[in-house]
Order: structure tokens, then C-alpha cells, then sequence
């Protein structure tokens, strides 16, 4: 027979357990030498591999190759230790050691294990629990569900103390991290947890490391021997940490004593009493923690019907008299930390993984949040008495996102960068939302998309963490008019394991668009920079509008180049002229196909030539100005010249003629609004307010001259007197509004 299992793959220590058939409860599978957990500890001792309390004896002894406390990396893919100079990940420390779990359960209990539920601190990113996954996958374990760990607590506690519409707060204090969790016990056995917070480099190792400081300092001072630069005497006193700061949980005051080579022993105390003062900033961070769920969840404390204590770091008694201070109310101290873990994992291991639910979220003061409207957290009806369930059948669990999930998007205003949140932290899952992204393309370049993931609900994404970035490729180019660029919509999973998926289409197509995930750049920082900072310093009157016209959201490769109020009196004012009038040397931007051009429109030395940009046929270009020629006063004869290849309008104060290959297409007044582009390699489109009025398609091998400026007998200058330059290779929302109920429709794998 095989069975399936729930392990608690602690930082200090791990513990296995599953159903025993004959009481149909959750237990714990105990270790070969009999113990209920085994320490996270491995020692490499000529080509073996030690495992628990042996290769835990050895680390406090300070032998070599000697590992522990490597969860606190997971996820990491830098090596967390070398050993005889093989380089050994966190996640593969902890493919061993749960390998060791596997194999050791199986001979004591004589049965392979088929299946597991692996526990994880609840605020584990993606990234740490792909890590673990993969590591159990590794150790030869069928992974069935990754549960975080205070929610496996709940259901170990709630089995035996069901109290209906109770919110129970789970303060979990583990070796390495640090979680809090407001879980209600709603109808029918169904625990759901509400919102959780956490710090993973927040542990018992913390409290080590300030009896550390103590111990330094005392021994330093009863012996003059310098410990901290003596690497072998700074491990006899690291090796007692540990038993000291559990001796003063029983004890008030604690002998420490060591002995040092050539010096000889030594003894002093330690008080629990300065113990206590020497950590009470640590406390004060799990406090604030607490307090960011009361208030993410909507609740204050009076509402809090119970904190329930999880992790071995519970067992300080300053915990409990901490928490007392804070909620008013003594703590739930009968859950046995070490096993509850191990044991709601084993409940979890008997039930079926859920299905994908839909988005479910409200807009309140313009951030998205998880609608928990019925959840019922805020009923705040009678706690009914306290049961024992029936069965374990009679529990079950509905888990949240820890993180809000979004994308680094660019804002309406598109000058800065922001975190376009599409599914809310707190959020029930297994969860999936789509959201729908436009997106620039290009005839000649390689149309990649750039997807950043962030996790967390900070506008600012700088704020929050970018695991990966998905570069999306394989999108079709398309280029037409009004409707330049094509919509590209991002659909994020929320997996059962708190793991996240990533997919894209284009359009309407069914089918997956080729996706990689690459590591997020280390520097995040231009995310939280203004775009566009160089132009914005420009002479704001050189500036202009956006064009917006009916593009909806867009993730720009390009930016359109638009020209705006153009007024003649620029050419007029340019400083310097061989006449003697006064000209502006505007500085020009254009951007086609990602290449930004900078080019001055009029150079005085050029004035008879003009100046003319000119652009590869096969750029997708496109133009737009709103033009009102009633400013010009041109010199006799002269006309203004918008120019793009085959396309031209020739404009006095009057306005004039619109040419395409020289034909007229369109005579326009002195205000109009005129948009010019060619993509495809040759393909020409204008149109005058916003209507098309010609288009034809000439191919032109190599260049193609782009004009915006003044025409004379004598002389012709170009004056590309409004440019916008943009590098925007963001996404920015196309179903933007205030409708957040009008969701993207999602899709299965
Ligand atoms: P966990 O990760 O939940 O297994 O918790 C392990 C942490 O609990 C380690 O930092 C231990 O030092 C700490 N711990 C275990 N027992 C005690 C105790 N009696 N007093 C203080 N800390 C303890």
C-alpha cells in the first residue's frame, strides 16, 4: 500500500505525519531513532551524508561540513555552501534532506509514500516555492499541494477546536521566518484564511544571535581573550547559543560555561530578564506585523477571537507576554509547535486540490482589493462554543495569495512607471485573471514583449519585489492606422501552490504565444524614474501632446510622433540668421522602430539645403499634427512643407493642398488635424481629421524623407519644431476605466 504524507520542512527542524487508517487522525511518522522531528541538519562526512540530531550535534560542535538553517535561501540559485568544492543550492540541501524524510518514513511506517503535502512559511514568493516544489520533485516525491505553514497549524488546531465564526490569528515564530495569519472558521468545517504577512529573515536565529552578543561581550570580559577574531573560539561560543536562549525559556537566569584552549573554563549569566531587553525590538517587528493584518483585514483587535501560537520560537515566554500585552487576551499555547505543522499537512493530504476560481475584486480609493464580501471576517456574529469535527472529511481549507501580482505598466499621463496590480493580495485561490495590453510592433525588428512581474500592491514597483521578467515573443506585426499596434492579453494563474503562471496571446487568437522567464534585471530603479526624464527637461513650449486618439492602453515599442500648435513664429525666432532675424534651433526627437533619432531642424549653416530627416522605407513611421497654418506670415512665395516619402501638404495661411505621388487627395483650411504614416515596407496612409483620404502603396528601396518646415524659391529649411521622443517598451492597460468588473475573459492551460 502507499500511502500520502504532510511534511513540515522546517528551517530548524522537520516532521512528517499522515492519516494512521485505524484512528482516521493526523500523526506523526517518527524519526528511526524515535523522535518526532528531525533536526534540518547535514553534515557530509567522507562522501556520506548525515542527517538530524547526529549532524545537528556536529554543527554545534563546529565540524566541518556541517549545513543548517539553508531554507532560509530558498529560491536562491546562488550556492549556499560549498562542500570538498562541489557548489550545493538551498533547494538541493533540501531535496537531500527531504529525501531523508521520505525514505525514513517509509521504513518505519513500511510503506512508500505516494504522494505529499509539503509545508511553506505562508509568505514565500513564487520564486521560494517553485524552489521547494522542484526540491520534492527531486527527492522522489509527488508533490500534491504546497500549504503554507500557519494554515496547516489551523487546520491541526481547528480539527480538535472548531468554533464557527471565530477569527483565529496565527502567530508563527519558526527558526527562520516569522508569519502572521488572520484565518476565520466559517460554515461547515471551512477554514479560510483571510490575509497574512511575514518576514523571512525574521527567526529564532535572531534571538541566537543576540544571546550571541551577550555571551561575546560577558565571556570577552571574564577572560580578556579576544573570541570575536578567533574563528575556533567564536564557534565554541555559537555552539551554546542555541541552548541558552531555550534554558532561559524554563529558566530566569542561565550558567553558561565554556571552555577555551589554553585558557581554560569559564562561566557567566545571562539573565532572561536582559535577554528579553536585548530582543525586544524583534518582538516589536512581529507587533507590527500582527497589526498590518488587523488593519489589511479590516479588523481590530477586539475582533480577534483567539492567537494561536506556532514555530518553536513561541516557546520564549516573552512571546505569550508580549502577545497578552498586545491582544489583551492570553494566547492558545496547547497546540504542540513542533507537530502541528506536520500534522494539518497530513489532513490537507487527504483531500482533493481545488478548482481555479474567478477574480473576484472591488476598487476602493483606486486600488484594487480582494472583494471579501462574503467572506464572512466582518459579520462579527457570536463565536459558537468550541467542537471537536467529526472527521478530518468535515474540514477544509480555502488558502489566499499572500501577494498582490501586476506588471510594471506605463500610466495614462505615460511619464511614469507603476504597478498595474491584476489580481489582489488576500485574494482566494487556486486564481486566474487576464488583462488586455497593446502593444507597438515592427515590421523589421524581432517583436518581443517584455512582461515584469511584481509582486506586492505598491503603485510604486520599485517598492515591491520583481521576481522575473516573461519576455513574450512571436507576435504577429501589425501596423494600421488608428489602430497601430495589436493587443497582447497577459493571463496570470495563482496555482493551488501558490505558484504563478504566466501566459500571453495576441488578440483574439486561442492560441499560447512562446513565453521565456528570464531573472528580473538586478537594477529595478529606472522603474521608479520619471520617463522620459531627459525630454521632460526640454523647453516646455518645444513640447507636445501626446496622441492618445483612440489607442486606449498601449504597450508602446514606438511612440507615434505628433506635432502640435505649431506656430510659424518659431522659424521666425530661430537666434542666429545670416539676416539678422532671430531663430530657435529646436533639438528633435523621432523615434521609428525603437531607434531614437535626435536631429536639429534648422541649422543655419544648412539654411539653403534645408534640413530633412530621412528614414528607412522600411520603418513603420507615422506623423500627426494638429495644424493651424493662420500664424504663418512666410515669405512671398514661400509655403509650409509637411513632407512624409510620397506624401505632402504645402500650406499657406490659408491651409492648401494635401499630395499623395503628387496627386492632390485633399484641400484643407487653416485648422486641421493631419496624420501621415507609412508602414510595411511602402504602405502610405493619410488622413485629415481623423478620415482617411488616401493611401497607396510605393515601395522605395532604401531611404525616405521625412520633412517639416518651410519652402522657398531661395532657400528651404525643415523645422521639425515638435518631436516627441519616447522609448516605452512598457505596457500600459487597454482596459483601463473604472469598470474592474469588465475582466478579460481568462483561459484554461
Ligand atoms: P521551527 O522552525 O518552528 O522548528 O522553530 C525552531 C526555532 O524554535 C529555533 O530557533 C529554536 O531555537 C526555537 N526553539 C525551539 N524550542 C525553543 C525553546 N524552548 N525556547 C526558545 N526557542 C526555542
Amino acid at each position: 500500500m502507499s500511502i500520502s504524507v504532510g511534511i513540515d520542512l522546517g528551517t530548524t527542524f522537520s516532521a512528517v505525519a499522515y492519516i494512521d487508517p485505524k484512528s482516521k487522525s493526523p500523526q506523526i511518522i517518527p524519526n528511526r531513532e524515535g523522535k518526532k522531528i528531525t533536526p534540518s541538519v547535514i553534515q557530509f562526512l567522507d562522501g556520506e551524508m548525515i542527517f538530524g540530531s547526529e549532524a545537528e550535534d556536529a554543527y554545534n560542535a563546529g565540524e566541518p561540513n556541517c549545513v543548517a538553517t539553508f531554507k532560509r535561501e530558498m529560491g536562491n540559485d546562488e550556492p549556499y555552501c560549498y562542500i570538498d568544492g562541489v557548489p550545493y543550492t538551498s533547494e538541493k540541501l533540501s531535496s537531500l534532506l527531504l529525501r531523508y524524510l521520505k525514505e525514513n518514513a517509509e521504513e518505519v511506517l513500511g510503506e512508500s509514500i505516494k504522494d505529499a503535502v509539503i509545508t511553506v512559511p505562508a509568505y514565500f514568493y513564487s520564486r521560494e516555492r517553485e524552489a521547494t516544489y522542484r526540491a520534492a520533485e527531486a527527492a522522489g516525491l509527488k508533490v500534491k499541494k504546497i500549504i503554507d505553514e500557519p494554515n496547516a497549524a489551523a487546520m491541526a488546531y481547528g480539527l480538535t477546536n472548531w468554533r464557527e465564526n471565530a477569527n483565529i490569528l496565527v502567530y508563527d515564530l519558526g527558526g527562520g521566518t516569522f508569519d502572521v495569519t488572520l484565518v476565520h472558521m466559517g460554515k461547515n468545517g471551512e477554514l479560510s484564511t483571510i490575509t497574512t504577512r511575514g518576514n523571512h529573515q525574521l527567526g529564532g536565529r535572531d534571538w541566537d544571535n543576540r544571546i550571541e552578543d551577550l555571551l561575546f561581550d560577558r565571556f570577552e570580559s571574564e577572560t580578556d581573550l579576544d573570541l570575536r577574531s578567533d574563528p575556533d573560539l567564536s564557534a565554541i561560543i555559537r555552539g551554546m547559543c542555541e541552548d541558552v536562549k531555550k534554558n532561559l525559556s524554563v529558566m530566569t537566569t542561565v550558567k553558561a560555561t565554556a571552555s577555551f584552549p589554553n585558557f581554560g573554563r569559564a562561566s557567566v549569566l545571562i539573565s532572561r530578564q536582559e535577554f528579553e531587553e536585548s530582543t525586544s525590538d524583534l518582538l516589536e517587528r512581529t507587533g507590527s506585523l500582527c497589526q498590518a493584518v488587523l488593519d489589511e483585514a479590516g479588523i481590530t483587535i477586539k475582533n480577534v477571537t483567539d492567537i494561536l501560537l506556532v514555530g518553536g520560537s513561541t516557546r520564549m515566554p516573552q512571546v505569550s507576554n508580549y502577545i497578552q500585552k498586545l491582544f489583551g487576551k492570553k494566547p492558545i499555547t496547547h497546540v504542540n509547535p513542533d507537530e502541528a505543522v506536520a500534522l494539518g499537512a497530513a489532513i490537507q493530504s487527504s483531500k482533493k486540490n481545488t478548482e481555479y476560481a474567478s477574480l473576484s475584486v472591488q476598487v476602493v480609493e483606486g486600488k484594487k482589493v480582494t472583494d471579501r464580501s462574503k467572506s464572512g471576517l466582518n459579520n462579527f456574529v457570536a463565536v459558537k462554543p468550541a467542537h471537536k469535527l467529526d472527521s478530518i472529511n468535515s474540514l477544509s481549507l480555502r488558502e489566499t495569495t499572500a501577494h498582490a501580482l501586476g506588471v510594471v505598466a506605463v500610466n495614462d499621463e505615460e511619464n511614469c512607471y507603476y504597478n498595474e496590480v491584476i489580481i489582489p493580495a488576500n485574494h482566494p485561490r487556486p486564481v486566474r485573471a487576464a488583462k488586455r495590453f497593446r502593444y507597438y510592433t515592427s515590421s523589421t525588428s524581432n517583436n518581443t514583449l517584455d512582461v515584469y512581474m511584481v509582486q506586492g500592491d505598491n503603485p510604486n514597483p520599485t517598492d515591491c519585489i520583481i521576481p522575473y521578467k516573461y519576455v513574450v515573443s512571436g507576435i504577429q506585426h501589425v501596423n494600421k492606422g488608428e489602430k497601430i499596434g495589436t493587443v497582447i492579453r497577459v493571463q496570470y494563474s495563482y496555482d493551488d501552490n501558490g505558484i504563478i503562471h504566466v501566459q500571453a496571446r495576441q488578440g483574439d487568437s486561442n492560441r499560447d504565444l512562446p513565453i521565456r522567464k528570464d531573472d528580473a534585471p538586478r537594477d529595478i530603479s529606472k522603474f521608479g524614474h520619471p520617463i522620459n526624464s531627459a525630454d521632460n527637461k526640454r523647453d516646455s513650449s518645444m513640447g507636445l501632446m501626446m496622441n492618445h486618439g483612440g489607442s486606449g492602453g498601449v504597450i508602446h515599442k514606438y511612440k507615434a510622433v505628433t506635432f502640435s500648435n505649431v506656430e510659424w513664429e518659431k522659424y521666425d525666432n530661430i537666434p542666429v540668421h545670416p539676416s539678422g532675424a532671430e531663430f530657435n534651433e529646436p533639438t528633435i526627437h523621432v523615434v521609428a522602430n525603437e531607434k531614437q533619432i535626435e536631429f536639429h531642424g534648422y541649422n543655419v549653416s544648412q539654411m539653403d539645403e534645408g534640413v530633412t530627416y530621412t528614414i528607412d522605407s522600411n520603418d513603420d513611421f507615422e506623423i500627426e499634427c494638429n495644424i493651424d497654418t493662420s500664424t504663418i506670415q512666410p515669405h512671398p512665395g514661400g509655403f509650409l512643407k509637411i513632407l512624409l516619402g510620397i506624401i505632402s501638404a504645402n500650406l499657406n495661411q490659408n491651409g492648401g493642398n494635401i499630395l499623395l505621388d503628387g496627386e492632390g487627395v485633399a484641400m484643407v483650411g487653416s485648422k486641421f488635424n493631419l496624420k501621415m504614416s507609412l508602414s510595411d515596407g511602402g504602405h502610405y496612409e493619410v488622413y485629415v481629421d481623423g478620415k482617411l483620404v488616401g493611401s497607396k502603396v510605393h515601395e522605395t528601396s532604401g531611404g525616405v524623407d521625412v520633412t517639416f518646415g518651410f519652402e522657398h524659391d531661395s532657400h528651404c529649411c525643415s523645422i521639425l519644431s515638435h518631436a516627441y521622443i519616447s522609448n516605452i517598451d512598457m505596457m500600459q492597460c487597454a482596459d483601463s476605466g473604472e469598470d474592474e468588473s469588465a475582466e478579460t475573459p481568462t483561459w484554461d492551460d
